[in-house]
């Protein structure tokens, strides 16, 4: 039994799924391995796997970091609106 080249995991994830079980298939050649996601079956060459979760995970930072300053913008605005409730005179300085 050759079980053993499947169900391996790998610490990257699917890029259309986010899934994290890949089932890898060592390739004839070697530039040709194949990892076919365990959730969704997209298929995809090891390289290109990797390429993807590099591109995502900057992408996903870019993406945590508009939420952050997002949410900050937003609590700052709250913030304001209270304390111009509070007072008839409040200066902006
Ligand atoms: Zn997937």
């Amino acid at each position: 039994m050759k079980s053993e080249k499947y169900n391996r995991s790998v610490s990257l994830h699917c890029p259309t799924c986010g899934g994290g079980m890949f089932e890898y298939d060592q390739g004839v050649d070697e530039t040709i391995e194949l990892v076919k996601c365990a959730s969704c079956g997209r298929e995809t060459t090891k390289d290109e796997l990797i390429r993807e979760n590099s591109e995502n995970i900057s992408e996903h930072a870019k993406e945590i970091g508009n939420e952050f300053v997002k949410d900050a913008a937003d609590e700052l605005r709250k913030s304001l609106k209270k304390a111009f409730r509070g007072s008839k005179h409040i200066k902006i300085k």
